[in-house]
């Protein structure tokens, strides 16, 4: 349950660098969260500087959204914890609403504490009619007026951050409740080229390996099928060094040589 799952900051093990592109995103992250957390006495005078309690992460899936949350807590210096519908309504976890309550008073003993709430839409999304679960229905109370009662105290110190692929199946309670939302887009070519960078950076590549014509090539592609893309080239000279040592009926017992990688291992993936 969500008491095993806390993560602290140093071992979370993502940082924005790891982060290819998504540049205003961590900008706005770095203002609305890495500052109050890490030099709450800038934001304590006043009301124009006020620290938000929820904020929500949303565009198509596999953006980079959850490993945004991540890294924000290793920048923040925040815990993590990670939640999702079923970590707080699953039948093994017994009472949904007691749970919640628990998570809340928890989290604000391990303040400064991120409670990533991913699919948020599934959790806390439009009320499902006369068809909800009476638990689900409760649980979803419960958790409304938990983040409400945060003291302004906690409030700098425990963020909730949404996700979602879904933002138009969240209710109007829930969107009040993250004022700031934070669209995270599909890359376009030179950010895509970022990513690829990052995940190439260690890979035997052919001596000039175009990345400018990998990237024009992959228009419309997340980060996450950026990463399969490579995976899946990656394994092209396995393959071809497998199917060599079939044929030739036999194995070396020197370290295999795999050629460079090259743009058309790309293509073809
Ligand atoms: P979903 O909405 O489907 O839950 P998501 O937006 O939360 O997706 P992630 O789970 O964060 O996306 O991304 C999946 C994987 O894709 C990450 O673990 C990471 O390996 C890779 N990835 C996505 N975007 C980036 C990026 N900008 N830089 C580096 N890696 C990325």
């Amino acid at each position: 349950n969500f008491l095993s799952a806390v993560v602290p900051p140093g071992e979370i093990g993502v940082k924005f660098e790891d982060i290819g592109a998504l540049e205003d995103v961590k900008t706005a992250l770095n203002e609305l969260v890495i500052l109050p957390m890490r030099r709450p006495e800038l934001f304590s005078r006043g009301n124009l500087l006020r620290p938000c309690k929820g904020i929500l992460l949303f565009g198509p899936p596999g953006t980079g959204k959850t490993l945004l949350a991540k890294a924000l807590a290793t920048e923040a210096g925040a815990n993590f914890i990670s939640i999702t519908g079923s970590t707080l309504t699953s039948k093994w976890f017994g009472d949904a609403e007691k749970l919640t309550k628990a998570l809340f008073s928890f989290a604000s003993k391990l303040a400064p504490v991120i409670i990533f709430v991913d699919e948020v839409d599934s959790l806390l999304g439009a009320r499902g009619g006369s068809f909800e679960h009476e638990a689900t229905r409760r649980m979803r109370n419960e958790f409304m007026a938990a983040w409400d009662g945060l003291r302004t105290k906690d409030s700098q110190r425990i963020l909730i951050l949404g996700a979602t692929n879904r933002p138009f199946d969240l209710d109007d309670a829930v969107i009040r409740r993250l004022p700031r939302r934070i669209y995270v887009d599909l890359p376009d070519a030179e950010n895509r080229m970022k990513i690829l960078k990052i995940f190439l950076v260690q890979e035997n590549l052919e001596t000039d390996f175009r990345f400018d014509e990998l990237a024009n090539v992959t228009e419309g592609y997340s980060g996450s099928d950026l990463k399969n893309l490579c995976i899946a080239a990656a394994y092209r000279p396995v393959q071809e060094l497998l199917e060599e040592e079939k044929k030739q009926e036999c194995r070396s017992d020197a370290a295999p040589v795999l050629r460079p990688l090259n743009l058309d291992d790309f293509v073809r993936s």
